[in-house]
């Protein structure tokens, strides 16, 4: 869980991927860095912490140059603190390097192992490393038939090296001297999307970072492809192809904004469908329909229209307080839930009412609000969510609890009603999460279906998560 944004051919390059990762500062708060290039010298600048509150004045104008990358962080993968931060950098056998990444790298502790043998030395414990780590490597890589520029001939086939080794869930962006090259991991696990501004080219994780720039969306780089991007031009390869796709569903119900264009659709869209097909499963009786907001507003207007039920804000949240899913520990969490919502009684009391969320995962949230919900006088609750019981970890890059923990592992659907506290409890099937999205075919929905599109050593994993 975290958001990247490039800008190669500008001398604004620094401050619009500043002003570019604070629209993508939703997909990570823990903290915040920008690289940049101006030819001569690779400036990075990392601190714990949001975007406004962590970048200096002083920060973005040490930032120079015509290139520029930068990252909002949530650790799925290393030590949670800021030490790392990205962009990494080092100085490789390209010269100097800076990369960002999000997604989850499966086969890290092996390939970390395998090369710490060779002498190759780690400076963090994020997977990220790995791209920098193997290019000291030197080997190259280059699928048979794939004709390459001139001026990619040199380095190319290193970074196709690298991504070959990689085995996982990553978009990334890399500044490699006077290159700026994006990609995706052959399964697209992670979205990335690319924007132009005048002769600037702008990439970044979801394209509500394109509007703040009053940049325009161009595309979505494609799973597999890598894209080259330097003084010459713009060129696009394909050294990785694969027969199906993985498309991160949950990006669709919880995490991307819904002002964002992702995965060939707009999440407002897809997401407004899941409310329109869970109402389509339900026939419950109630006065109103209410979402918890923020995730839960736009499929519940889906629902509600879908069933002719009035759509009213029964909770009010307090904009000045962080999304409680991301933060790390589970008292930080609790704490957030209360200072975040507040219930408003002019909508809610003496009536029945069915309540939208846009998934349960602990169900200790659920807990709360529904308790919150009852103190201000409803009479009866209906929770609907909006996506199907969360039932396997997430091992690609979204940190989602341990089996252990996701509540419906641990009971049955009676059981957690009675546990969260509500009249009536029912989920979104799978089969109604899939015809909400275009080719659901080509989606991840692990953490619904336990149906893995990457075996994953989930004991490996467990060991390097923080
Ligand atoms: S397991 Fe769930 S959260 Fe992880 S990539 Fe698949 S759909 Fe997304």
């Amino acid at each position: 869980m975290c958001g990247i944004a490039g800008v190669f051919g500008t001398d604004l390059a620094p401050q619009l991927v500043y002003l570019q990762i604070y629209s993508l500062q939703h997909r990570g708060q823990e903290s915040v860095g920008i690289s940049s290039w101006d030819g001569k010298d690779l400036r990075t600048v990392k601190k714990g912490g949001r975007v406004l509150e962590a970048i200096s004045r002083e920060d973005l104008e040490s930032l120079k140059g015509f290139s520029a990358i930068a990252h909002v962080r949530y650790s799925t993968s290393g030590d949670s603190g800021h030490v790392n931060a990205q962009p990494l950098e080092r100085e490789t056998p390209l010269g100097p390097t800076a990369v960002v990444h999000n997604g989850n790298i499966v086969n890290f502790l092996p390939l970390r192992e395998e090369l710490s043998k060779k002498g190759i030395n780690f400076h963090y414990s994020s997977d990220t490393e790995l791209f920098l780590a193997l290019l000291e490597e030197e080997k190259v890589f280059l699928p048979e038939g794939l004709n390459l520029h001139p001026k990619d001939k040199e380095i190319l086939p290193k970074i196709f090296y690298v991504l070959n080794r990689l085995k996982g869930a990553f978009s990334f962006l890399m500044i490699v001297g006077d290159k700026l090259i994006a990609g995706r991991d052959p399964l697209g696990f992670r979205p990335l999307c690319m924007g132009r501004k005048r002769d600037a080219i702008l990439f970044a994780s979801e394209s509500c970072a394109f509007d703040i720039v009053e940049a325009q969306f161009w595309r979505e780089v494609r799973p597999g492809e890598v894209i080259v991007v330097d003084e010459s031009g713009i060129r696009s390869y394909f050294p990785f192809q694969s027969e199906r796709h993985a498309k991160c569903i949950f990006e669709l119900v919880y995490f991307a904004r819904p002002d964002s264009y992702i995965f060939g659709d707009w999440v407002y869209t897809v997401r407004k469908k899941f409310g329109i097909e869970l109402a389509k499963e339900d026939d419950v009786q109630a006065d109103v329909v209410i979402p918890v907001p923020d995730s839960g507003v736009v499929p519940a207007l889906g629902y509600a229209q879908e069933r002719g039920i009035p759509f009213e804000m029964g909770l009010i949240r307090n904009h000045y307080v962080g999304r409680s899913f991301i933060e790390p520990t589970q008292e930080l969490r609790n704490l957030r839930v209360l200072m975040k919502l507040s219930p408003n009684r002019s909508v809610l009391k003496g009536k029945k009412i069915v309540v939208i969320d846009d998934s349960l995962v602990r169900g200790t949230t659920s807990k709360r609000i529904v308790n919150m919900l009852r103190r201000a006088g409803a009479k009866e609750i209906h929770m609907r969510i909006a996506s199907p019981p969360v039932v396997g970890p997430c091992y690609y890059g979204i940190d989602t609890p341990t089996r252990e923990e996701l509540i419906a592992n641990r009971m049955t659907l009676e059981e957690i009603a009675e546990f969260i506290g509500v009249d009536s409890l029912k989920y979104l099937s799978l089969e109604g999460l899939r015809r909400a999205v275009k080719e659901s075919g080509n989606f991840c929905d692990a953490c619904f279906s336990n149906n893995y599109p990457i075996p994953v050593d989930t004991g490996a994993l467990k060991r390097n998560r923080p």
